[in-house]
């Protein structure tokens, strides 16, 4: 689903929405995040739309995880609330053309958010050169090849290099990207609709690479959308960090 008919660069406006929220179908994430805690939790933080995005992360698993998503969505129905929800997931392209779930799956979704960076789990596929240029290179590949899939509405976290262990700092691989190559994604990003999320824990995690992505997205007419990736109802309120977050994405 598009979220926006028209790209949005007012971070105010875009922290109207939180489409980063995980339930207790994520086991990172704390028992409390369940459907009625989540939406009155929104709904005090002045929220008018969230999106629930379980991480998707097993193969073969599409019947289970819809079954999963019917669930969540029995439980909103059962709760008076005004607050929009998005029966969303954090889906997964962890190669180049290689995507854990089917493509039916990713198509069923209100809003299709896609993870390209989780290199830490043992199933992702990794670059032969591991240095922070051969990881780089990877990781745009991945993200290109999502948006070149035309699955997905936004790529979550996008390059940001946490995941990556063996790197001696979160901004090591993202450094190695130059602002052409950036440049082109945030150009592919607007021709096939595929946003950039601006994940709090990311932006403030390397803030540097995250003011050149958002820059040269404006300049190229990228989405982006607002998410904090909350596993804990304490980070569902947008406003939290978002003083911050103007600062640095200036
Ligand atoms: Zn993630
Ligand atoms: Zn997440």
């Amino acid at each position: 689903m598009k979220i926006y008919k028209e790209p949005v660069y007012d971070l105010t406006e875009l922290a109207r929405y939180n489409l980063h929220v995980h339930t207790t179908f994520s086991s990172c994430a704390k028992p409390e995040m369940t459907v009625e805690n989540i939406v009155r939790t929104a709904e005090e933080a002045g929220l008018e739309m969230i999106a629930l995005t379980d991480h998707y992360n097993t193969f073969n698993w599409d019947e289970t995880y819809l079954a999963q998503i019917a669930e969540l969505k029995k439980q909103y129905a059962a709760l008076d609330t005004k607050l929009k929800v998005l029966f969303s997931s954090e889906l997964s392209c962890y190669g180049v053309d290689k995507f854990v779930e089917k493509e039916e799956t990713a198509k069923a979704l209100d809003y299709a958010l896609v993870s390209c960076n989780h290199f830490h789990l043992d199933y992702w596929d990794k670059p032969e050169d591991t240095s922070p240029r051969g990881y780089a290179v990877f990781a745009m590949e991945l993200v290109k090849s999502a948006m070149k899939s035309r699955r997905y509405d936004c790529i979550a976290h996008p390059l940001y290099g946490r995941f990556v262990k063996h790197l001696e700092d979160k901004g090591e691989m993202t450094r190695a990207m130059t602002d052409n190559e950036l440049g082109e994604i945030c150009e592919l990003g607007k021709e096939t609709e595929t946003a950039l999320e601006i994940n709090v824990g990311a932006v403030l995690g390397d803030p540097d690479f995250f003011r050149r992505l958002w820059n040269l997205g404006r300049e190229a007419g990228t989405t982006f959308i607002f998410g904090t990736d909350a596993h804990r109802l304490i980070n569902i309120d947008t406003k939290t960090h978002l003083e911050q977050l103007q600062k640095i994405l200036l």
